[in-house]
């Protein structure tokens, strides 16, 4: 996470950038997708590899929408900023859906359910489906539980999909035509008159045209800038062994979004989340290793919820999520750094927001294009 001063001290070669891009994960990569078709030539410098942060621990679930039900999205955003942010996740998905076609992506045409683990949260799904109903989103509601395991109610979103993310990001990284430069740290950056942007990183330092930041929970150690605004945020996941049958049809999404789960292409069950019982330990913190307390609750969901699959558990795993804290991605150019943009906090959603979001950060770095409901000014 940092540079000691005898890994690098300022004066490793220079080279020149057009357009550099920090983090090669799925914004990352996006990112320099469409900076490439704006005409830029993209090197992305990456303190690991491709895609080994958020991008390829995640469930890969491309669940259309925001981290919170619709109707609460419009008391806290408004009906109009909750319209273009649906918008940007549907172009998110349309984005996706390219790359898996021009790639060798797995990935099913599943649907999502969002299910409701209490009497209470069936009434919010209700509260939700209504809304999105009146905003002619097609969804079906259930007043009962489709799939008969104790649950509430569920809205079943038919659009929604899961993939293979990992192939996901390579398949966007050869499209992108971006160079790559792995294990290369960033550890500061200036803002410089000609050229305009210095970025010191441990192998070399780059004189860049623009540079875009696209380390989501990682953004706070680059710049204090997001101290306030990104909270690094683990999130848990386990699967089991190979079943003889699937016991899931769809992405399942349930407890506010706190615990998912999916048939994985060969035909385990993945569960993931929990961390809501273990906020302190799972808030603010880079350690992607998986903690008992976590992973037990995960398997004490699988035994209540799926009684019926007998199957060992055969990898466990965490990733760090970038949780902006009011829940919005944050799209904007760094204070006193105008040629310096960012595009993070994508709060355990980047598959459902990713692509869009990527998009504006690229055109407002190159273009001074507003970046609508995502702007970062709204907690400045
Ligand atoms: C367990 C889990 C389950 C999830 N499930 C889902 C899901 O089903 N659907 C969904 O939409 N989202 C899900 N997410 C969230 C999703 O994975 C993220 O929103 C998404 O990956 C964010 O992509 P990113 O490129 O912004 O971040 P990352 O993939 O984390 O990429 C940031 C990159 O920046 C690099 N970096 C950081 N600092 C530096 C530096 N100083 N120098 C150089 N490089 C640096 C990192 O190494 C990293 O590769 C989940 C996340 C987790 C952990």
């Amino acid at each position: 996470m940092t540079v000691s001063i005898w890994q690098a001290d300022g004066a490793q070669p220079v080279r020149e950038a057009d357009f550099l891009i920090i983090g090669a994960g799925l914004v990352g990569c996006t990112a320099a997708y469409f900076a490439q078709q704006a005409g830029r030539r993209v090197t992305i410098t990456e303190m690991r590899d491709i895609a080994l942060g958020a991008s390829s621990r995640n469930a890969g679930f491309m669940i259309t929408g925001l981290d919170t039900y619709y109707h609460h999205a419009i008391d806290k955003w408004g009906e109009a900023a909750v319209r273009e942010l649906w918008a940007l996740s549907s172009r998110t998905h349309s984005y996706w859906r390219q790359f898996i076609k021009a790639g060798n992506v797995k990935y099913t045409d599943c649907g999502s359910l969002l299910l409701a683990e209490s009497a209470d949260e069936a009434r919010d799904l209700e509260l939700a489906a209504r809304a999105m109903q009146a905003d002619k989103h097609d969804v079906e509601y259930h007043s009962n539980d489709p799939l008969k395991r104790g649950y509430f109610a569920a809205i079943r979103q038919p659009w929604d999909a899961a993939v293979q993310p990992y192939e996901l990001v390579q398949s966007i990284f050869q499209q992108s035509g971006a160079e790559l430069i792995a294990n290369n740290e960033v550890y500061k950056i200036e803002q410089t008159e000609q050229p305009y942007v210095t970025v010191y990183t441990r192998r070399y330092v780059f004189h860049a045209q623009y540079v875009l930041l696209c380390t989501n929970a990682y953004s706070k150690y680059i710049d204090p800038y997001f101290s306030d605004k990104v909270v690094p945020t683990r999130g848990q996941c386990l699967v089991t062994e190979p079943l003889k049958e699937a016991v899931l049809d769809a992405c399942g999404y349930s407890d506010y979004g706190y615990m998912y789960y999916r048939m994985t292409f060969d035909n385990r069950l993945l569960i993931g989340g929990g961390r809501n019982h273990h906020k302190p330990a799972e808030n603010d913190t880079t350690d992607d290793r998986v903690t008992d307390p976590v992973q037990r609750t995960l398997e004490a969901y699988l035994h209540a919820k799926f009684p019926d699959v007998d199957a060992a558990i055969d990898r466990r795993w965490a990733g760090i999520m970038g949780f902006s804290v009011d829940g919005l991605p944050l799209v904007g150019t760094l204070p006193g750094k105008p040629h310096v943009g960012f595009a993070v906090g994508f709060t355990g959603h980047g598959l459902a927001m990713g692509a869009g979001v990527a998009e504006r950060a690229v055109d407002m770095l190159l273009t001074g294009a507003d970046a609508g409901a995502i702007h970062a000014r709204r907690l400045e």
